[in-house]
Parts: C-alpha cells; structure tokens; sequence
C-alpha cells in the first residue's frame, strides 16, 4: 500500500478516502489484510529498520496510524490493542518517583490503575479539578512533575479543561501535557494544536465506532526520548492491536466525520429537550449555555460538543434518586443498558454502580452515549422511561 503525497488534507477527506491509500498490487482501495507475524530480512542499505516481527509493528496497523496523525497533526502515531494499553503504556514511560498531575474526574479505570499499579511502580499522583487553572499551577512541582495528565469533556461529569492555559503551565514547569482526547475526538478537537504533547484515545470508542474493535492510540507531537519508550514499551509489552482490528478500525474511521457530527447533533437536542424536566435534576452537556465549561468549550471544541452527556435523576415516590436513575436505566428500549460509548448504537449507563465508592460521580448520575438513531425516537424512550 501506498499513501499519495499529494493528497489533499481536509480531514473528512483523509478519512472517507484512508488518505488515498492504494494496494499497488491489486490498485484495491481497500487495504488487504496482512496477517503475518514475522517479515523477511531486508539488508538493502537504509531499509534495516523495516519490519521484523509483528508484535513491533505490522503493515496492518499502518493505515489506521497515518489517518489518525494525519487528524491530530502528529509527528507518530502508534496503535495498541486497547485504550488503556495505550494510556499506561504513556504513564510507564516515568520513572518510578516521578510526578503527575491528574484529574479527580476521568476515565474510571485509568484512575484505578493509577492508585494500584502507579502507585507501586512509584509514581506520585496529584489529583486536581481540572477545570481550574489555579489548582494545577498549584499541584505541579517545576522540575519534578514530568507529566500532566488531563481528559476533556471529562467521563462522565463532561467538564472541560482549558488545554491552552494546561499546556502553558506544563511548559513552563518543564512538564509534558497528555490529553485523553477520547470524547472529543479529532472532529472537534486537536489537543497538540493547543500545546500538548500527547493524545490517547480509545480507538474503541468514536474512531472504531461499532463496538466491535477494542484498540487504542498514543500519538506524539514530536520525538524525544519520552516518546521513544512508548513506542518500545509497546513492543516490549505485547500490548499491540490485532491484525484483525487493527483493518476494522482504519474502515470504522472512513465513516467517522459524519457519525460523531450526526451523534453531536442528536445529544444536543436531547440535551435541550430535557434540561429543566420535572424528573431530573440537571442535564450535563458541554453544549448548553447552562454549563459551566459552554464558552470555554465554544472556543476550544471546533463545530460541536460530542456525543457523550450525562442527567441527574430526581427521587420519585419511594424511590431514593440513585434507585429511580437505576430504574430509568433498566425501563429503556430504544437506549440499550450497556457499558462504554462512541458507538451507532445508543448507550445508557448508571455509572455510581460500575464505578463504585470512591468515584466522584454522584450516585443519581445516568452516562448517555447518543449513537446515530433518529433523536426524537431516543427522547421519547427516555421520556417513558422517566414517567
Ligand atoms: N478513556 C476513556 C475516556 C474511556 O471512556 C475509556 C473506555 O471506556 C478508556 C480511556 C479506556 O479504553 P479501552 O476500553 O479501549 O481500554
């Protein structure tokens, strides 16, 4: 396969076309899939660092990589088999005693992996409201935080965190700024443009976009010895995607533009449609005037607000507010009663229970992820599952 130098760099281009890749073999515009694990020597001057094993790298995952860098405007972008794969394989690029400035509210999972595993790897963990400017510069240590860890809109309140006043902070401390860009997705948002250093998404999520490919990304903003360990930790670890999704992925991506800008419009209108109701307490959504985050988000988010919002149940009758969110979860139809997000499908999730104790999202809390259903069938589901 070859990518044209030439081609144009719209991003709805670069995706509907995988950048204009063609199988010089067959001219296919659909890359074949190459399942081989290991790749024949080349001694041919300049060419040894070519392929070698697959758990390194494979030609696989190339489309997929360059389409993504092409989007976020990276210097390298590298595929791991899962979101989290490629989130920690970022943070064990540290070293152990190493500072990190965290958000309070971000990915669940990332956060419990950072008390248990990070923790006992050595790193040292401030986490902050990462909607003020002030806390951070408070938390971090110039010349001991190394890195700066922040998730906007953030999972599953939807808080938005100022990326250019984070960066200009963690230039100044000597500190590098990564960016769970996974609900913003490169359609409305490049973090690397506002000055971070590092992006991860979960590719399972909005870039696959059918819940049928677990995948992650780390992509750089230039090469250093920070990004040199990921890309090696990667290999080190196995933590690579599978032949497999890694095709899935680069074909979910060709559709991308006008699934999550069909999903932005659908979950404001939703957003709109039930902010105020008599059975919620509030409607979490970057995309309302109402949320703290709006203007920042106008500003920072280019075209819209994303997919993901989240409401608050009222208690009803007996029932306590976490039970009537529970039960509103359990009383839909057309939403499905799932985990994760991102996907054509819409999910609704009561995140208090997944999440457990510790979490700061508040118990009475339901995580809507708008997928690409007609919106009006979606808020009448939720209407009658509130009633
Ligand atoms: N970051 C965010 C914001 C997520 O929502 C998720 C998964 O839900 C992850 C990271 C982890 O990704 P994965 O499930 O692909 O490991």
């Amino acid at each position: 396969m070859a990518s044209d130098p030439q081609f144009p760099k719209s991003p709805q281009t670069v995706t509907a076309q995988g950048l204009g890749w063609v199988d010089p073999a067959s001219r296919a515009v659909v890359p074949p899939i190459s399942m081989a694990t290991t790749f024949i020597r080349d001694w041919e001057p300049g060419n040894q660092k070519k392929r070698v094993y697959s758990r390194a790298d494979s030609p696989s995952f190339e489309q997929a990589e360059e389409m993504l860098n092409a989007l976020e405007g990276g210097y390298q972008t590298i595929l791991f088999g899962s979101g989290m794969a490629a989130a920690t394989a970022a943070f064990q690029a540290l070293d152990p005693g190493d500072h990190v400035v965290v958000p309070k509210v971000m990915y669940w999972a990332l956060r419990a992996w950072l008390h248990s595993f990070g923790a006992r790897w050595g790193l040292q963990i401030t986490e902050v409201d990462a909607t003020d400017l002030d806390a951070i510069q408070a938390a971090v240590r110039p010349g001991e935080t190394q890195m700066i860890w922040m998730e906007t809109p953030s999972n599953p309140m939807w808080d938005i965190v100022d990326l250019a006043g984070v960066a200009e902070i963690a230039r100044s401390a000597g500190a590098r700024l990564a960016v769970d860009s996974t609900c913003a997705t490169p359609v409305f948002s490049q973090p690397l443009s506002l000055g971070a250093d590092l992006v991860m998404h979960s590719a399972t999520k909005y870039l696959n976009g059918h819940s049928d490919v677990l995948a992650g990304t780390l992509t750089c903003a230039q090469e250093d010895e920070f990004w040199s360990r990921c890309v090696t930790n990667r290999a080190g670890s196995g933590g690579v995607a599978g032949t497999m999704e890694a095709w899935l992925l680069a074909r979910g991506m060709r559709t991308l533009f006008v699934r999550v800008e069909r999903a932005a419009v659908s979950a404001l209108k939703i957003a709109r449609h039930f902010e105020g109701h008599e059975k919620l307490t509030q409607v979490l959504y970057p995309g309302l005037d109402s949320h703290p985050g709006h203007e920042l988000a106008k500003r920072q988010m280019k075209g819209g607000f994303g997919g993901m919002l989240s409401i608050r149940v009222s208690s009803r009758g007996d029932l306590s507010a976490e039970q009537a969110a529970m039960e509103t979860a359990r009383r839909v139809t057309v939403w499905k009663e799932a985990t994760s997000l991102g996907s054509v499908e819409s999910l609704v999730e009561h995140r208090g229970s997944v999440e457990g104790p510790t979490s700061p999202c508040p118990p009475d809390l339901l995580r809507l992820s708008t997928g690409l259903e007609s919106a009006d069938d979606l808020i009448a589901d939720l209407e009658q599952a509130l009633a």
